[in-house]
């Protein structure tokens, strides 16, 4: 497992709800939690790592010392917003890019958590923000596309230089091709879909 870099196209897909909790979910979540911290983000999101269900980790403190402070989000939902707030932004997929982007200020949010309960709450400040760039993820929205003009204008030299990195990647064979990566995706999918004899989750995801 690891963390793909904008232009990547799995960062587009937009990822199915989970239908059961069994023990790859469990061993996804640890391994993107420890991708997590090592990389010293707050949050990761399935696409991000090419997984092609709907789950998040994320903890606001980004301690690893503080574990009690970390979530693991099954099917997460911003179910409410309520108004605006700007505050700085970066995501794992974008090394080193950070700008200001405008979010709801406070957030209902539901998910299931990996014992199948249902999790709501309503959360503000740096937690709302990162709920909504990681279930922004889910549906194949980057914090990109959320940004003002001048937050836009002063990333493009940056985004330039990600696409030009993902062409290099991409000629030295590192990344594969487009078919090869909607094979992949497809193969994921399917992986999912038959993914049966464990019990489903008691009620359909809120979506
Ligand atoms: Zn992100």
């Amino acid at each position: 497992m690891k963390i793909v870099y904008y232009p990547h196209p799995a960062l587009r897909h937009p990822t199915k709800p989970l239908a059961a909790i069994d023990r790859q979910v469990h061993l996804d979540a640890g391994r993107m939690l420890d991708l997590m911290y090592e990389n010293k983000g707050l949050g990761l999101a399935s696409n991000q790592v090419f997984l092609s269900y709907r789950i998040v980790v994320l903890n606001p403190t980004g301690d690893p010392q503080q574990r009690d402070k970390e979530e693991v989000l099954l099917n997460p939902v911003v179910l409410e917003r309520k108004g605006t707030i700007e505050g700085e932004e970066g995501c794992l997929s974008f090394p080193d890019l950070f700008q200001k982007i405008r979010r709801a200020k406070t957030v209902r949010v539901q998910a299931y958590n990996l014992r199948g309960e249902v999790v709501e709450k309503t959360i503000g400040d740096l937690e709302a923000r990162l709920w909504q760039h990681e279930v922004d993820h889910l549906d194949g929205i980057l914090f990109i596309d959320k940004m003002g003009p001048i937050a836009r204008l002063s990333s493009r030299a940056s985004l330039k230089k990600f696409e030009q990195d993902f062409q290099r990647g991409r000629e030295k064979g590192e990344i594969p091709s487009e078919t090869e990566l909607e094979r992949m995706i497809q193969a994921h999918d399917e992986e999912l879909e038959k993914n049966g004899g464990t019990p489903p989750l008691e009620q359909p995801p809120a979506l």
